[in-house]
């Protein structure tokens, strides 16, 4: 089995503040990208990790035999579809925030099996917190049904030729998805889910830091 990990990583992480993306503020004493990419490289299945960043930052990163560094692009979709360009041939692929380094092997290679078997799989959680959609003027217009509904996590695992499908459908029809499980599913492919896990955090504003901190610091202690 082959797979190859893309990270997007090329957002300004705006809703973070400071001048340094999330993605490359130290956690635990190493870019918080850095743990990202060493958990996908410990699977000896992945044989290639690809990361879109901003343009201005490739001057100061280095590709290895595993890991390639490429621009992004305006959206994560953009910044996807370049890393999908730059990949190469594997069986699966994979894509993964840059901003959730809190993933469990044990949770990707779930969904790794989950997309051999069906074609497409990702880790979800329950939404616990009740979701209205609102009016314009800061008033409840509907309460959704939350038993429906799921948390889309990553990593997202596919089929390569369902990703090339569904990516190159998306951009000839011009849409724009947040995450490739929901265009897979919206061109009519089966996407699985597998149990998430609330502590796989995307890290989006800077107090989440702190939380993260603390989970890695329990892992580490019981491992
Ligand atoms: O904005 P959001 O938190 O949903 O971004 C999810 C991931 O997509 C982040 O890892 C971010 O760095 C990445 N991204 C990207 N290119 C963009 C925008 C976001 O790679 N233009």
């Amino acid at each position: 089995m082959s797979i190859i990990v893309i990270i997007p990583a090329a957002g300004t992480g705006t809703r973070f503040g400071g001048q340094l993306p999330k993605q490359f503020h130290p956690l635990d004493g190493k870019p918080l990208i850095q743990h990202v990419i060493e958990r996908f490289l410990l699977d000896e299945n992945v044989t290639r990790v690809v990361v879109p960043v901003a343009e201005m930052l490739l001057a100061s990163v280095k590709n290895s035999e595993r890991v390639a560094w490429v621009a992004g692009g305006e959206t994560r979709q953009q910044s996807v579809i370049r890393g999908l360009a730059e990949a190469g041939d594997a069986e699966l692929i994979a894509v993964h925030d840059a901003a959730r380094p809190l993933f469990s092997s044990e949770m990707f290679h779930a969904v790794v099996a989950a997309a051999r078997e069906v074609g497409a799989a990702l880790p979800v959680v329950p939404v616990t917190d009740t979701i209205h959609v609102m009016n314009g003027d800061a008033t409840v217009a509907q309460t959704i049904d939350r038993s429906m509904l799921a948390a889309a996590q990553t990593p997202q695992c596919f089929r390569a030729e369902i990703l090339r499908d569904v990516l190159a459908r998306a951009e000839s029809e011009g849409i724009t998805g947040t995450d490739e499980a929901g265009l897979a599913a919206r061109f009519g492919y089966t996407v699985k889910a597998v149990p998430g896990d609330p502590r796989n955090l995307k890290i989006t504003v800077a107090e989440d830091l702190a939380i993260a901190e603390a989970y890695l610091r329990q892992w580490s202690e019981s491992s």
